[in-house]
């Protein structure tokens, strides 16, 4: 291998979002987003990091995912970093759903973009558009190596006991249900830099990662290796999103279709896109919410309780597992930026060594900190998430070892 760069790509739907990285140091060389592919007008963004100078937006009709990939190639040669550059050691690829099959990142081959496609039925929002991708970017660059990172291969390590749901497993086997798990290239990150915060090595810390974004999870990771997580079959298990319900008895479901005459199609949607923060109050973003809640507003108070309510009750049950905690990890937009819901998580939990200094709690930063107070038998730490550097880390030392 003789490239020191790395071509992330996290591909939508409709959507393309890419990092150039620089693996002699890390550095981030160039990012962007392709969003509204194949409508009148896409959106393409490029920022040119290496470079210096202000993103490029322009709005012109990209058809499809191979297009996409073409104008992105193009705005990277602008910036001396074509795709055709001997640097480009790989293309690191985020793939949603591995299934049980992959447990660590893949070189991808015919057999693996295969497995992959066997798996569109537990994921079919994801991986058909995660395929367009590898597809796209084999086509441009066959000579190249291609990675997969999977969201849920770090979740691979979780017992039996917490992976099955308590139903057949004739049943569940047969359709290949059970908990599997996402955000994993998030937890093992931020979990090994909680680690690192600690100045410990992973395997000799138990740590609470609280991932609060748009999409919300918690898991537990002991010494390194995750042992439960919060999201389950898919993303719509655990603890409330920004338009995610998170966990509920799911007998609702058929009392929506018994009783309230919803369709199949209409219940999916309202709890995976009209619920949670927004169902609540009608509006997912943190920001607005703690605004409308210092005028008054009683809607979006109730909605933080029960966002609260829920993580606090994750935090207990993931203690438990563990047995012994030596830090919770807040991450993602919501984690890494809203003091509130950091101190209501923890507020009450003395008891357990938790608590935040309220100081510390109020400093904003992009680096790893500790909020707790340092007579917390645990800590609490921020640990802003970085998933692209995780693909690119796990892409190139993979590749590194195949060559
Ligand atoms: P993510 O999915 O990680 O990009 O997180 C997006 C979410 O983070 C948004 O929907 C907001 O709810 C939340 N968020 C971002 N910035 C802030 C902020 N400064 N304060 C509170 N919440 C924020």
């Amino acid at each position: 291998m003789t490239g020191t760069r790395v071509l992330v790509l996290n591909s939508g739907s409709s959507s393309l979002k890419y990092q150039l990285l620089d693996m002699r140091d890390s550095s981030r060389l160039a990012a962007g987003l392709v969003e509204r592919i194949g409508e009148q007008t896409s959106r393409l963004k490029h920022t040119p990091l290496a470079a210096g100078g202000d993103a490029r937006e322009a709005d012109v009709p990209i058809a499809d995912h191979d297009a996409a990939l073409k104008a992105v190639a193009q705005e990277l040669a602008r910036d001396g970093l074509g795709l055709d550059s001997p640097d480009l050691a790989a293309i690191g690829h985020r793939v949603v759903h591995g299934g049980m099959f992959f447990t660590e990142p893949t070189v991808i081959d015919d057999a693996v973009i295969a497995e992959i496609e066997r798996l569109i039925p537990v994921a079919p929002l994801h991986n058909p558009a995660n395929l367009t991708g590898i597809r796209t970017a084999r086509a441009l660059r066959p000579d190249l190596p291609q990675v997969a990172v999977f969201d849920t291969a770090f979740h691979t390590t979780m017992p039996e006991s917490a992976a099955r749901y308590a139903i057949d497993p004739r049943i569940a086997d047969r359709h290949r249900i059970r908990r599997y798990g996402f955000h994993g290239t998030s937890h093992a990150y931020v979990s090994r830099a909680t680690a690192e915060l600690l100045g410990k090595a992973p395997e000799d810390v138990n740590v609470i990662v609280l991932h609060l974004g748009n999409g919300a999870s918690a898991s537990a990771v002991r010494g390194g290796r995750c042992v439960d997580t919060s999201m389950g079959l898919t993303p719509l298990e655990g603890l409330v999103m920004g338009t995610r319900s998170g966990d509920m008895d799911p007998a609702v479901i058929f009392h929506l279709a018994r009783v309230g005459g919803m369709s199949m199609d209409e219940i999916d949607t309202l709890l995976n896109k009209r619920s949670g923060l927004f169902g609540l109050c009608g509006d997912n973003d943190m920001r607005e919410i703690r605004r409308r809640i210092d005028e008054g507003d009683e809607a979006a108070a109730l909605a933080f309780d029960i966002y609260v309510h829920r993580l606090k009750k994750y935090i207990g049950a993931y203690y438990a597992v563990l047995g012994t905690v030596d830090a919770v990890a807040f991450t993602a937009g919501v984690g890494e930026n809203a003091a509130p819901v950091r101190e209501a998580a923890v507020a009450g939990l003395e008891g357990l060594g938790l608590a935040v200094d309220p100081g510390r709690n109020a400093v904003r930063g992009d680096r790893p900190r500790i909020v707790s107070p340092d007579s917390a038998r645990v800590a609490v730490a921020v640990v802003p998430t970085d998933e692209e550097l995780e693909i690119a880390t796990q892409t190139y030392a993979l590749v590194g070892k195949n060559t």
